[in-house]
């Protein structure tokens, strides 16, 4: 595990600052009828104007800057010609690389006119990056925060994806630890000031078992069901999380 030094999270600081104010104008710039490589465009541009660097672009041979995840697609969905219908649910994941450190932070948009179904879908998924967060104290371990995660969705009669989980971050876009988002209490690595790490409850109404998405690089669900996303890059502190990506 490579923890930061104090400046070090503020380098990070500083590109997860970029990267937020990215997706809020993306998240923004979200409508019906707009092709989603729409998208990635806007993505590239702004990454560019703000002297930072797209960190997924070319990752394991992925051709774009943003993932754009629809509906049963997971996550790293590839941007195309496809166009935002009403009523989709869109997942927009972006890292930056920014003074030699990463950030990552994914967003789940209704676009249009949400059903109850969803719009909870999202609320849950929201909820539960929450509590992760809030769990991730100095002494605790990634047991318990997986173990708060996994515990709050399935309260909700929701479950959470296994074979897709958060990691740390850094100067490598996935470093150690993995963070499952599922777990048991007091198990797996114990939290410390400087560890950064990704958090990202992948939520599913249906079943969790995923299956490979249609243009090679999508995870989707294998029963077809909506998945939410949302992640937030997380300093561990003396003084409790912080979110790097806000
Ligand atoms: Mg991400
Ligand atoms: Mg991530």
């Amino acid at each position: 595990m490579h923890l930061k030094t104090p400046q070090e999270i503020q380098l990070m600081r500083e590109g997860g600052h970029i990267l937020a104010e990215i997706l809020d104008v993306l998240v923004d710039a979200v409508r019906v009828g707009m092709p989603t490589k729409e998208l990635d465009t806007m993505a590239r541009e702004l990454i560019t104007a703000r002297g930072a660097k797209p960190s997924f672009l070319n990752y394991n041979g992925f051709p774009a800057v943003l993932c754009v995840s629809i509906n049963e697609e997971i996550v790293h969905g590839l941007p195309s010609e496809r166009k935002l219908k009403d009523g989709d649910l869109v997942k927009l994941d972006l890292g930056v690389l920014y003074k030699g450190f990463h950030t990552d932070s994914a967003r789940s948009v209704i676009v249009g006119s949400a059903s109850p179904k969803i719009r909870k879908l999202v609320d849950v998924t929201a909820e539960a990056l929450r509590i992760g967060i809030d769990t991730a104290q100095v002494g605790k371990t990634l047991g318990d925060v997986g173990y708060a995660i996994h515990e709050y969705v399935k309260s909700q009669g929701y479950d959470v994806v296994r074979d897709l989980i958060g990691h740390g971050i850094g100067a490598e876009v996935h470093e150690e630890p993995e963070v499952p988002n599922y777990g048991k209490p007091g198990q797996g690595p114990v939290l410390k000031v400087g560890l950064v790490i990704a958090i990202e409850p992948m939520v599913v109404i249906g079943g969790h078992k995923i299956a490979n998405g249609p243009d090679g690089f999508s995870y989707i669900t294998a029963d077809k069901k909506p998945s939410a996303h949302i992640e937030h890059t997380v300093a561990i502190t003396e003084n409790g999380p912080e979110i790097l990506t806000k």
